[in-house]
């Protein structure tokens, strides 16, 4: 076990199941300085239509990513072995304030990205990913592999409010943030308000790999074509859990159903290997509806692949 990085509390002197909950039972750290990866939770979910409760999210990820060890069984590594990484804590937010909310959360990235560390994020409801692009795309368009159920590329809600969790990909491309020409959407499906909801991003060049066409094709062959279309400049990666099935995700907010398993999406993460990822994030856990933790333990289990993808990527780049 190297020494010279934060570990998880040894489950040896303190069992799994005891201990102040942090993520992956990692240090708390009061400053991004000196870490390569911080992890963070946004307790938001202002941007949410429909059944809110992902403001919840980062509590119950932190309960539930105590029953992970420390060693990645098919990549065979540790990533607290690679890098240095800690809980962040909570990301400020605003309740009852969506501009003031936004301007909290890119305040807050923008010193994470200014001390070099890269973030990893339990949300929160898909707005997060706004601010949290507004910081880490400030010197220019990076690029986007979104696993979602929806495109969350919509204009407006509710008469003329541009802010939700339906709209941040829209909102982002309109601000120069991504390039949308390396943009990918994996695992689109459900109803939508109208058939044109998804010419915005078709427009502008987001490949949209709908879920029947992701159903005829293995997951390693669909990242295939995402590292292509990213290539080797700096993407981002966002991760709604919702594109995982209700059966084995229902706590999220807007469920639909026909959809990916949870090996599927262990997969299609691990295909990210290689890319340069300047942040990612895990969205839309929304504990008031789940049953048990699962779908917790799922967004959890995610940061960790994230994690150890991430961190192989910097020691690669390191040696
Ligand atoms: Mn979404
Ligand atoms: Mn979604």
């Amino acid at each position: 076990m190297a020494e010279q990085y934060n570990q998880p509390l040894d489950a040896a002197v303190l069992p799994r199941f005891a201990g102040v909950p942090t993520f992956m039972r990692l240090p708390v750290a009061e400053s991004p300085q000196g870490l390569d990866i911080a992890l963070v939770g946004v307790p938001y979910d202002g941007g949410t239509t429909n059944r809110a409760g992902a403001r919840h999210g980062p509590r119950e990820i932190r309960n539930q990513s105590s029953l992970l060890r420390r060693v990645h069984h098919a990549l065979g590594i540790s990533p607290y072995d690679l890098v240095q990484v800690a809980d962040l804590g909570d990301c400020p937010t605003n309740p009852i304030n969506v501009l003031d909310a936004l301007k909290r959360i890119e305040a807050f990235y923008s010193a994470i990205k200014g001390a070099g560390a890269i973030p990893i994020s339990a949300g929160g409801d898909h707005l997060i990913t706004l601010p949290i692009l507004r910081a880490l795309a400030k010197d220019g368009p990076v690029g986007l592999i979104q696993f979602d159920s929806h495109s969350d590329t919509n204009d407006r809600y509710f008469g003329d409010n541009p802010y939700t969790h339906g709209t941040p990909f829209r909102r982002a491309v309109e601000e120069g943030l991504l390039d949308p020409k390396r943009a990918v959407q994996v695992g689109i499906r459900g109803s939508i308000y109208d058939p044109a909801d998804l010419d915005f991003a078709k427009a502008n060049g987001f490949r949209i790999i709908f879920i029947e066409e992701y159903a005829q094709r293995r997951p390693e062959d669909v990242m295939d074509e995402v590292r292509a279309i990213i290539g080797d400049a700096d993407a981002y990666v966002s991760f709604d859990v919702d594109v995982i099935d209700p059966s084995a995700a229902p706590g999220t907010g807007t469920p639909e159903i026909g959809g990916i398993t949870t090996l599927e999406a262990q997969r299609l993460v691990r295909g990210l290997r290689g890319l340069s990822i300047v942040g990612a994030d895990v969205v839309e856990v929304a504990p008031p509806f789940d049953v048990g933790g699962m779908t917790a333990l799922v967004g959890a289990t995610l940061m960790f692949e994230l994690l150890c993808i991430i961190a192989e990527g910097i020691a690669g780049r390191r040696a």
